[in-house]
This record gives C-alpha cells, structure tokens and sequence, in this order.
C-alpha cells in the first residue's frame, strides 16, 4: 500500500512535470512556430525524453517507464493543454506511433540503435506508411524494398510524413516480396541520412501548422536487412496493431483540447452581449455547450474502456476504431458550433477557436479516415458484403 501511494505522489509530480514543460516551453513558443511551419523538434523531444515523457510505456531498458498504456493514455490528454494540434500530434508520432511495433517486435540491437534514443529524445522519428497512391487502402503500397545480398534495395517514395523534415530515422513500410497484399510487407528503421533519401518537399497544409508534413522520395536506399523489424512479410499485421495505440492516442489527445474550446467558449459567451443578455445565456448556446460536453465524456467512457482492455492484452481494434470515428466527428461538431458562437471573433486568426477548428479536421482523416474506421467496425459486425 505504501509503495502504490510513493508512487501515487511520484506520479503526481510526474504530470506536475508535464504541466510545467508545456507552460514554459512549448506554449509560449506555439504562436511563433506556427508562423514558421515547423517546431524545433529536436530541442522539444530533448526535454520531454529527459523527463521521462517519450517512453511512458516501454521498457525501463530501452529509457523507458515501463508503465502500461493508460499511462501513455494519460499523457496524451495531458499533452492536449497545448495550444495548438500539431506539437502534440509530432509528439505522439514520436512516442506512440513510429515506435510501438519497434518496442514489441525489433530486436535488442534495433533498439539500442533506434529505440533509446527516441525515448532519450536524442533521435526524432516519423513514420512512412502513406504515400501519393496509397493512404486508406494501405495493402496498396508501391515502395519496394529488395533484398541484395545482406541489404535492401528501396525504391518509392511516401507522402504526408508527420516530422518528415526534421526526422533522424522513418519507421518505413515497404513492400520485401510479391507475395499476397498482406503477407508481403515489413517494418524498416532507416536512417533518414542514407544516401538516396530525398526529403522533395514541405507540405503546406489547411492545418496543423507548427507541425512539418514531408513528401520523401527512396532512390536506390540501401539498408541493412538487420533492420527489418520482427519477421519479414509482417510489416502489414505489425502496422496494424501499431494503428490501435495510434488511435487510442489520438482520441485522448483530442479530449483535452475538446474540453479546453467548450471552456473558453463558455468564458468569451458568458462576457459578450447581444440582445442586452450575455450569449451564453441564450438556452440554445448553453444546452449546446451541454449536449457537447455530454458527448465529450461518453467519448472519454469509451476511450477507457478501450484502454482498460487492451492493457489485459484483449484485441481493441473494433472499440478504437469507434473511438477513433467518433473523436472526428464530435470534434468536427464542437469545433464548427463553439466558432460560431464566438461570431466574427472566431474568424479571425487571434483565437484558439479558429486554430482548433483548422487543426482538429485532421482527426476524421488522418491515421485512417471515419470511412475505413466505419470499414473495420463493419467487419466486426460482419456486415460487409461477401465476395
Ligand atoms: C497532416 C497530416 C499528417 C499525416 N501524417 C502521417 C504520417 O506521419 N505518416 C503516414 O504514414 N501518414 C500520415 N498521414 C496520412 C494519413 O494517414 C492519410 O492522409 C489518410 O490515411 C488518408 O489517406 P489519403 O490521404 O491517401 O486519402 P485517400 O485514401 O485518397 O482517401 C480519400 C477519402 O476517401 C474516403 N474513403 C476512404 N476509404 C473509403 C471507403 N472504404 N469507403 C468510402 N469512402 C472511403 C475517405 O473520405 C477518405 O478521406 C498524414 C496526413 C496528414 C494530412
């Protein structure tokens, strides 16, 4: 009992931390970056891997805390006081994206060499599944990579690469043989300094500005085949289940941000008049606010429940992809309503509102969009036509 309340008050330091790196490093800097397309990832990852923050739940001998997924589940609501969606999305990338499948499928030496220093905050990581031809149907990847000898030969190109410009190695999906859709591709660690990789632009985008979006091209990349990431032809199962962290991720760090929006727009409506009555006061602004907030915590429910059973080791994919589905819709329902009640104030560029509605369209879209979640969901339910 001691040890559980040691560690209680340790962990209440612990998000204390947390709280004070996002107050004084990253929300005074948020306007800046956003102007300039881009964070300083390096600088940012070095703090938050020296607190701990990059490796919440992997191995204690990797750098990490060894801690199970609600943790990192806690962290990513935590991570959704920052006042913008893009730093914290690169920062997820980092921790609970480009690194799972790593942590539970490479080996010892592919994680001393890519692992640990992710965690450390010494090394910045994305992630390449997508590409120009290939987003929701991922089994339709062209990036190849064949074997020559005790290396791999990578040809392709991916696109929409989240920290793309800045990042020391990719968590690559390529194709390693010609086999079936499913069975033919694999997770690579590459050095993103090889000869032959090509970062070919910066992408501007409606959103998510701080955060550098890259298209990359592979011309002739040669890796060493050790850096294949578990078993060859698994690449497309071992993604899969890392979408699954992905997604739970992404629903916890968007509830936050949720949750801070309702709250400045109960605050800016409860001081603006019109009609001599404060905006707020109108029945249908507030029990708007109330519906909102009201699914809001159906959502955190759901996401809970998600998490509490995959750290038993039960398979979530079906309950985060609801989750994931729904995080982009109510998102999309709480950015367009509280905007609107801000008026011309949430036009303009000076408030949060307008940011959160830019960035947050993301969610319905990006690590797989409400359709292919709705896919998933269907098969589940074993509704989809059959063949
Ligand atoms: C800012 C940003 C950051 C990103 N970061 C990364 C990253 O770091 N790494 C990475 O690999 N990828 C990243 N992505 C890519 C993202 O995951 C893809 O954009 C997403 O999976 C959708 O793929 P697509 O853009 O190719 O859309 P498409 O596959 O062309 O789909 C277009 C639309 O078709 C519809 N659709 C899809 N499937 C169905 C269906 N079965 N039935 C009906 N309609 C359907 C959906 O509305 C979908 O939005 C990022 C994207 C963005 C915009």
């Amino acid at each position: 009992y001691s040890t559980t309340i040691q560690f209680y008050q340790h962990f209440h330091f612990f998000f204390f931390l947390l709280c004070f790196i996002i107050d004084q490093e990253i929300n005074p800097h948020v306007d800046q970056w956003e102007a300039e397309g881009k964070f300083p990832a390096h600088k940012i990852f070095k703090i938050l891997g020296n607190a701990g923050f990059l490796g919440v739940n992997k191995p204690v001998k990797y750098g990490g805390l060894g801690l199970d997924f609600s943790y990192s589940v806690a962290v990513a609501e935590e991570l959704g006081n920052i006042r913008c969606g893009g730093v914290p999305m690169a920062i997820g990338v980092q921790s609970d994206m480009a690194t799972p499948a790593l942590a539970r499928f490479g080996s010892d030496e592919l994680k001393e060499e890519f692992l640990l220093p992710s965690i450390m905050g010494d090394k910045v990581a994305c992630l390449g599944v997508s590409e120009v031809g290939a987003g929701s149907d991922v089994s339709s990847i062209r990036t190849k990579a064949v074997r020559k000898g005790d290396e791999y030969v990578i040809n392709g190109g991916k696109m929409w690469t989240t920290n793309g410009t800045q990042a020391d190695w990719m968590c690559l999906l390529a194709n390693t043989s010609d086999g079936p859709p499913h069975r033919n591709k694999s997770l690579i660690c590459l050095p993103m300094n090889l000869p032959g990789v090509q970062i070919a632009r910066k992408i501007d985008k409606l959103g998510m500005w701080s955060s550098d979006t890259a298209e990359v091209f592979f011309d002739d990349v040669r890796v060493p085949c050790k850096n294949v990431i578990g078993q060859e032809g698994m690449g497309f199962t071992y993604q899969m289940l890392q979408f699954q962290e992905e997604r739970l991720w992404g629903v916890a760090n968007i509830l936050t941000a949720m949750d801070n929006i309702i709250q400045e727009t109960i605050q800016y409506t409860g001081q603006r008049k019109v009609f001599r009555q404060p905006v707020l006061y109108h029945q249908s602004v507030h029990f708007r606010l109330a519906e909102l907030q009201t699914e809001v915590e159906l959502l955190r429910s759901l996401l809970y429940r998600a998490t509490a059973l995959y750290i038993k080791g039960n398979d979530v994919t079906k309950l985060a992809s609801m989750a994931k589905l729904k995080g982009g819709r109510l998102t999309r329902e709480v950015a367009d309503s509280c905007l609107q009640y801000w008026g011309g104030m949430g036009f303009t560029s000076d408030v949060m509102v307008s940011r959160f509605y830019r960035d947050s369209r993301l969610l319905s879209i990006g690590g797989g969009a409400d359709e292919v979640m709705l896919g998933i969901i269907c098969k589940y339910m074993d509704t989809l036509p059959k063949k």
